[in-house]
């Protein structure tokens, strides 16, 4: 039996496991943490959104960007400490701008994709994941943005989603709870959230009923891939595999660099809250539907009665993993501005790293190795996207050993390209 490691169990990792089991192959996950899904897939904003998929390389987003460096508590924070990493990724992600359109069509169907794909792991495993069909609602104070949001609109129907423009009375009647001067809005009824923590730690508990091996707490230092196979090692040993699929959110870009492949991903931190909603009084407060604020760059998701996530910003800041006070704060206060009922008693901070590629699309296929594959680099679109991805990367797994078994049997041996 063809035998892959994947390195990673957090979102990614786990439902690339799922595919490459069901096309019949023995998956064994490796992840330094004793639990699946530990660092960004834990507690993020809970949104399956093709609405968000808007990549960011625009002059706009720069001209933001810059003008965000001067303000303290804003969505955007890049640290002065300058490193080649940080500089050639923002070069590559200036030289991206020109691919704006065709990599937001792109992203939208793929999300589209996703969303039929995580259902069935879901049923299939059982996994409870409070998840809410409740669709994503964006929302806007300034005209300007409104005007931006119809542009997006059009790319997004492109890639085949129904979203539709809303009056500032049309925002308040699907989401009556929602206070602050709005002028308008955008629904996507078709859009969800879900538990993204919840999701993975069920698929992987699932998964490892049906005879996928799950290493946890192995942390792995090296991977060689040669002709005849790839060998991972960690402080316990080393094995050897027929493929690997590095699924290692922002550690993907050394074990690339092991690999011979260049991943270039940025880690961008984020930040969460998870409102514990006590009291009667602040669970009929806190928004049913799932919201995005696209100026304050905040999304929310309700997840189940009793717990009301909202994350955002962005932090240009290295593998640094710190839960800062100061970018705490503003979401706290965009809760109560926004929700002034809901009891902010009980919040749970937390911070996440964003693995992100320069040109905001995943790295999903082969690498320079033919025994070699990516299924990472999804940015502020991991949960969104991992199902569709995971089915592509086992479905290019799959094909390469049958090819390699074939030129096997045949007498051939498997060459690296
Ligand atoms: C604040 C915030 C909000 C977000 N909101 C959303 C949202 O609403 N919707 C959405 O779609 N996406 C959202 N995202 C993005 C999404 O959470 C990520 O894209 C996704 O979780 C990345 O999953 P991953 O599997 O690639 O990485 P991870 O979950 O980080 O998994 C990588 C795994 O690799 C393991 N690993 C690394 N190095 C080693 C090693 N040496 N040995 C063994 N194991 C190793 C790690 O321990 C880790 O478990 C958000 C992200 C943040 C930070």
């Amino acid at each position: 039996m063809t035998r892959i490691a994947v390195i990673g169990a957090g979102i990614t990792g786990v439902t690339t496991a799922f595919q490459l089991h069901q096309r019949g192959m023995e998956v064994v996950v490796y992840d330094r943490h004793r639990y699946a899904a530990m660092e960004t897939s834990f507690a993020n904003g809970g949104q399956l959104s093709a609405s968000n998929a808007e990549v960011w390389n625009t002059w706009a987003t720069v001209l933001k960007g810059i003008k965000w460096m001067l303000q303290s508590d804003a969505p955007l924070l890049v640290s002065p400490k300058p490193s080649w990493h940080k500089i050639s990724w923002m070069t590559e992600f200036l030289a991206n701008i020109p691919k704006y359109r065709a990599n937001t069509v792109e992203t939208t169907r793929l999300a589209i994709k996703a969303r039929a794909l995580h259902m069935e792991m879901a049923e299939q495993a059982g996994v409870d994941f409070d998840f809410s069909p409740a669709g994503i609602l964006h929302f806007y104070k300034k005209d300007r943005d409104m005007a931006h949001a119809r542009r997006v609109t059009k790319l997004l129907g492109e890639g085949g989603l129904d979203r539709r423009e809303l009056t500032p009375d049309e925002v308040a009647r699907i989401e009556p709870r929602l206070k602050g001067g709005i002028v308008g809005g955008f629904w996507t009824e078709s859009d969800s959230t879900g538990d993204i923590h919840k999701y993975t730690v069920g698929l992987a508990q699932w998964l490892e009923q049906q005879g996928v091996t799950f290493a946890l707490g192995e942390d792995v230092t090296d991977v060689v891939a040669g002709d005849d196979a790839v060998t991972v090692t960690r402080a316990s040993g080393a094995e050897k595999f027929d493929g690997i699929v590095v699924s290692a959110g922002v550690a993907s870009r050394q074990f690339a660099r092991q690999l011979g492949d260049r991943v270039n991903i940025y880690p961008v931190k984020g930040y969460s809250i998870t409102v514990n909603l006590r009291d009667t009084r602040s669970q009929d407060a806190a928004p049913m539907v799932s919201l995005l604020d696209d100026d304050a760059k905040i999304v929310t998701s309700r997840l189940g009665r009793d717990r009301f996530r909202i994350a955002g910003t962005a932090e240009f800041n290295g593998i640094n993993r710190d839960i800062r006070a100061d970018r705490i704060a503003p979401l706290v206060r965009w809760c109560e501005t926004h929700f002034p009922d809901v009891s902010t008693a009980s919040v749970v901070p937390w911070a996440g790293l964003r693995p992100m590629m320069p040109n905001m699309m995943p790295r999903v296929g082969a690498g320079r190795n033919a025994r070699v594959f990516y299924n990472t680099g999804h940015g502020h679109l991991g949960w969104t996207l991992s199902a569709a991805t995971a089915e592509v990367v086992a479905g290019c797994v799959h094909s390469a050993m049958r090819e390699s078994s074939n030129l096997a049997t045949q007498g051939f041996r498997f060459k690296s390209v």
